[in-house]
């Protein structure tokens, strides 16, 4: 843990120009203001840093706008990019005038369900391993736009199937649809830039374990070390800014869309979790796939809210064209430590310290704050209720007979759907005002705006089928 003095010497040390105040809004993108370092002494630590919230999506109104940064001195870091050397810090936000968290603020939310976590007495410590894929394609002002290139296809096509309209044609030395995983170069084109943005995450503090190049044409994931709820979600915060300016610098543009080419695999966040008491790991036991009763009753929790759940990992209305069978996603609500077409896997691995239980519905999209919130509070409700998440289901999902296949549970189709479903049902995350319902109301109104722009925009697709 850093304390504000190792920050003002890390200040004194690294000739620091200006510090970077940097705080997460409800759906997700970071925000910056820039300071003089003259300005910034033990002081405005103490204090704070007065703004307007007004104008941050999501937030305060205009007649009460006024809101509070409290910086983290432990999340600190040289940004890589600026000209100028500059000390960047992550902020949690306050009321001005009592000093209680914002209840509309993420990472606040992600230090209460830290918080929560201890007081439950079920553990003192949770871990989160991410794994957001994205793509990279090159940016609009030189060439096309992957949209453009598939709606052209699509309309020579005349058709909705998958597939045909790349078959057959040469494609040099790139990977095909689903051909990424993973081929040295030159089908392997990107390995430069994965590079570079590994090293630069490095530099900045974070583990590093892996780069590679993912199933999808254009695909990629980089690999971090798990570590503690905000302390992660801080990191997926670093490493999407990092991929996207390390992609600008290489005429670049990188996207966590879900699903951005239809026919070919979507972005998934994965997330390892497990928890930890008094030094030893909770998850390691004896039942199913070596785990113990607390990790299935926590699977159970997950399985039984996926549907809420999935307002918060899967918040967009392009979430849902990656939740569907055939590209490595999951539809179904079951779990397994054998295959991957369910919400929930359990890794192999032979060391109790290593356990986990992987949920494999969330995706990049999400706001890494209230995703990984939600996820603890679904899971610690599974402990606390003892919700049996039934057998195991180690057959492939997707080539069980129809009868069978029907008898299990789903994730949600569309974000009107998760809406829905978070609206019926959420009392798990305001548990320990963890999150809370003014915090709940203003996200899904947010996100209905998106619903409704999306059902009332006529589609390309459309087009084809009903001009
Ligand atoms: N891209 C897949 C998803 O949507 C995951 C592929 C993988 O990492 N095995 O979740
Ligand atoms: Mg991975
Ligand atoms: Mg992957
Ligand atoms: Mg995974």
């Amino acid at each position: 843990m850093k304390t504000v003095a190792d920050v003002m010497q890390l200040m004194k040390d690294e000739e620091v120009a200006y510090v970077d105040v940097r705080f997460t809004d409800p759906k997700g993108k970071l925000q910056h203001v820039t300071m003089d370092v003259d300005l910034v002494d033990e002081d405005f630590f103490e204090e704070g840093f007065m703004f307007d919230g007004s104008s941050i999506a999501g937030w305060k109104s205009i007649e009460q706008s006024d809101m509070k940064l409290i910086l983290d001195p432990n999340s600190v870091y040289i940004d890589p990019f600026y000209a100028e050397k500059t000390l960047c810090v992550h902020c949690n936000v306050v009321e001005p005038d009592t000093g209680e968290a914002y209840s509309r603020d993420p990472r606040g939310t992600a230090t209460k369900a830290e918080a929560y976590l201890k007081a439950s007495g079920i553990g003192d410590t949770s871990y989160y391993g991410p794994e957001a894929e994205f793509f990279l394609f090159d940016d609009v002002r030189y060439s096309v736009t992957p949209q453009k290139v598939s709606f052209q296809l699509d309309a020579e096509a005349a058709s909705w199937n998958t597939d045909a309209e790349f078959e057959g044609g040469n494609l040099g030395h790139r990977a095909p649809h689903k051909g990424g995983y993973f081929p040295v170069n030159p089908v392997d084109e990107a390995q430069d830039i994965r590079s570079e943005m590994l090293s630069t995450m490095k530099r900045m503090g974070i583990k590093v374990d892996k780069h590679h190049h993912e199933v999808a044409t254009c695909q990629h994931e980089l690999g971090m070390i798990f570590g503690g709820l905000v302390e992660q979600a801080d990191n997926i915060q670093k490493y999407k800014y990092v991929i996207h300016n390390v992609a600008h610098a290489y005429g670049k543009t990188a996207t966590f869309m879900p699903k951005p080419m239809k026919g070919d695999n979507g972005s998934g966040m994965h997330v390892n979790m497990s928890i930890w008491k008094d030094g030893k790991p909770l998850f390691a036991g004896d039942k199913y796939a070596d785990l113990s009763q607390e990790a299935l009753w926590f699977i159970g929790g997950i399985l039984k809210h996926a549907k809420s759940l999935n307002a918060l990992t899967n918040p967009s209305t392009n979430s849902y064209k990656r939740l569907i069978p055939g590209f490595e996603a999951p539809v179904l609500r079951a779990y397994s430590a054998r295959n991957r077409s369910g919400a929930v896997r359990i890794p192999w691995t032979e060391s109790p310290k290593a356990k986990r239980v992987e949920a494999r519905f969330p995706d990049p999209a999400a706001n890494p704050y209230l995703a990984f919130s939600a996820l603890l509070m679904a899971g610690l409700d599974g402990i606390k209720n003892k919700i049996d998440p039934g057998p195991a289901s180690d057959k492939d999902l997707y080539d069980l007979p129809p009868e069978e296949l029907a008898a299990i549970p789903t994730v949600c189709g569309s974000l009107r759907e998760a809406l829905e479903s978070l609206e019926a049902d959420h009392d798990y995350l305001l548990a320990g005002d963890v999150f809370t319902k003014d915090q709940l109301d203003g996200y899904m109104a947010l996100k209905w705006e998106e619903v409704y722009a999306y059902e009332h925009t006529p589609h390309p697709i459309e087009y084809v089928m009903y001009y």
